[in-house]
């Protein structure tokens, strides 16, 4: 029977971590540093490619927090140049050179993108494309190794042990890892398709065993608990959009809701109606969203919320014991969380439902 012999795949709310005796005197004290495609980081965190998350100002702030990003592409290359040198005057008093990945697609021209982009100092891509399992993906993979050989490649989604090893056969740098689970994703209502992220992760870190590619875990985390579970399970770091949208350094409008006098920002799924139509211009009837768009309240800095979600983590591995990120996923030990156990951790459930 098919259906019998389904494995059971897990998210972040199946498991917590058991607490273990610590030795870290301060919460301060745990360091969060990562490696992501051999470049260091202080924390294990990187912004989304998305038209309401990271272009200039976003990737400036995941920079200073000593994160990653990368900057979307839903836009002409020539924008794309135009975010590249502000970066470049905002940094030039440090006379730092960074710059951030760029998404560059899996199709159309995303190859003179590349080179374009690479021309003004670019030499870390996105080839981001909802199904990273995918001809597509691997042949673009293939392609911009070819025409830019020293280049660090990002490349995803996947969120199966052969969705990874395609995307290593190809020569990737870093993974990205999650199908379904992104706060604005319909994909799993949609086609039925997707991994419970936990086990999408584990099933992605097993090409680990035989290369030295990096994994980020995209989607779906919604506190600073759902990263330190990610990279306990041996993710190397995290992608985020939900939680940064709404920022100050978010790309688009602030708006003030006229009868309540709250302010907002948009948050677009790349694949929703609303993204497509800021994109196209063109009415396409055969388009089949797989994302959907929702209203985020206007959140202040992003730079706050990011310390807020190393807080966490840093909290988080004080809790585990250890005060280094290596460490946490050697040490870690999971327990599975009942419906009840996992009623029990909610706070509201405190003060109205006894
Ligand atoms: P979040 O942090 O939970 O909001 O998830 C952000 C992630 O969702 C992104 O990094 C993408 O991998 C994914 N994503 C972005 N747009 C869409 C979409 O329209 N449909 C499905 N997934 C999306």
């Amino acid at each position: 029977m098919k259906l019998d012999e389904a494995k059971t795949a897990y998210t972040f709310d199946d498991f917590y971590l058991e607490p273990q005796h610590s030795r870290v005197k301060s919460r301060k004290d745990p360091g969060a540093s990562t490696t992501i495609a051999g470049l260091s980081l202080k924390i294990p965190i990187v912004s989304a490619p998305m038209s309401t998350v990271t272009d200039v100002e976003m990737s400036l702030a995941m920079h200073t927090a000593g994160g990653e990003a990368v900057v979307h592409r839903y836009m002409s290359i020539e924008d794309q140049i135009e975010i590249t040198k502000k970066i470049r005057t905002a940094l030039v008093d440090y006379q730092d050179s960074w710059l951030p990945f760029f998404a560059v697609g899996a199709t159309g021209d995303f190859i003179e993108r590349a080179l374009d982009l690479h021309q003004h100092g670019v030499t870390k891509f996105c080839v981001d494309i909802a199904n990273g399992h995918n001809v597509i993906c691997v042949d673009a993979v293939r392609w911009l190794l070819e025409v830019l050989p020293n280049s660090k490649i990002m490349a995803g989604n996947v969120c199966t042990y052969d969705g990874a090893n395609s995307l290593v056969q190809a020569g990737v740098h870093v993974i990205r890892c999650g199908i379904g689970g992104g706060s604005i994703c319909t994909t799993r209502q949609v086609t039925a398709h997707g991994v419970p992220q936990l086990t999408a992760i584990e099933n992605c870190l097993q090409v680990k065993k035989f290369s030295d590619v990096s994994i980020i875990a995209d989607g779906g985390i919604r506190h600073s608990g759902d990263i330190v579970k990610a990279i306990a399970v041996g993710a190397d770091a995290v992608m985020i959009g939900g939680l940064l949208a709404g920022t100050d350094e978010s790309p688009g409008a602030t708006i003030r809701d006229a009868d309540t006098g709250q302010l907002y920002k948009h948050y677009h799924g790349m694949a929703s109606e609303e993204a497509r139509k800021e994109w196209f211009e063109s009415e396409d009837v055969s388009f089949v969203p797989e994302g959907t768009s929702f209203k985020v309240f206007h959140k202040g800095s992003a730079k706050k919320i990011i310390e807020q979600l190393v807080g966490g983590l840093k909290v988080g591995m004080s809790y585990s014991g250890v005060d280094n990120l290596v460490d946490l996923r050697a040490k870690a030990k999971w327990v599975r969380v009942t419906d009840n156990g996992r009623r029990e951790a909610n706070p509201n459930r405190k003060m109205f439902s006894r």
